[in-house]
């Protein structure tokens, strides 16, 4: 279903369409009425340019993915791709750690990597969650919107999610550590967008929401550890 209503990707504005259609080979791009700019120039662009202006943590990208594109079919696949192959780079870095290797070394599947998965898979889940609920609360609360964007942000989160595929060059150049700071960067300014773009441009919100979504997603984590299965 498309959404009523499309964000311009320059100033987060609302409006009813992005283009005029005259005649079958001819439309025009529409101007934003706030701004008086083309509400989305992405329409014209092709998915590479799109996707290195994701990657380079454009915000008007993720207004453009978020809210004017239908395609977002790839997202489900790609999240799968990055549990997968992140869980991976944690189970050889933890299992390096504990036989004590300062190189990454290429391990057979056993019974732990499928652990390793279930423990992404709840940390994952309780930063959406706890992500989820204090968009929740931001939007009805303090934004009074009438409808809570649900399907947005779950986007915007798969994509922030993707980011942990930026550790994996860590298994053939080492330098872990670097890699995953690198990428938990990367997400949460991801997340950051999610919650501009859906909820509210507030810094002061969306930081709150950020440090409370990773500190429940830090506690699962050395939770988990220190549980029998785990450590
Ligand atoms: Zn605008």
């Amino acid at each position: 279903m498309m959404n009523p209503f499309f964000l311009c990707i320059q100033c987060g504005a609302r409006n009813e369409a992005l283009f005029r259609i005259f005649t079958k080979s001819a439309l025009t791009l529409q101007t934003c009425d706030n701004c008086s700019m083309i509400i989305d120039k992405y329409v014209e662009y092709d998915f590479t340019t799109i996707f290195i202006d994701i990657l380079l943590l454009k915000l008007s990208a993720y207004r453009h993915v978020l809210y004017n594109s239908n395609t977002k079919s790839y997202l489900s696949r790609l999240v799968a791709l990055t549990l997968l192959s992140f869980s991976y780079v944690e189970w050889v870095h933890q299992k390096g750690k504990k036989e004590h290797r300062s190189e990454p070394i290429f391990y057979e599947l056993e019974w732990g990597y499928y652990l390793i998965i279930g423990q992404e898979l709840i940390k994952a889940a309780l930063f959406s969650l706890t992500f989820l609920l204090f968009g929740f609360i931001s939007s009805k609360l303090i934004m009074h919107q009438e409808l809570f964007p649900f399907k947005h942000m779950i986007h915007g989160m798969a994509m922030s999610y993707c980011w942990n595929l930026v550790t994996i060059p860590s298994l053939v150049w080492n330098h872990y550590s670097t890699y995953h700071v690198l990428s938990q960067i990367a997400l949460l300014i991801s997340c950051n967008h999610t919650f501009h773009v859906c909820i509210c441009p507030s810094y002061v919100l969306s930081t709150v929401t950020i440090i409370c979504s990773w500190g429940v997603q830090w506690s699962a984590e050395h939770g988990l550890q220190y549980t029998y299965l785990f450590s």
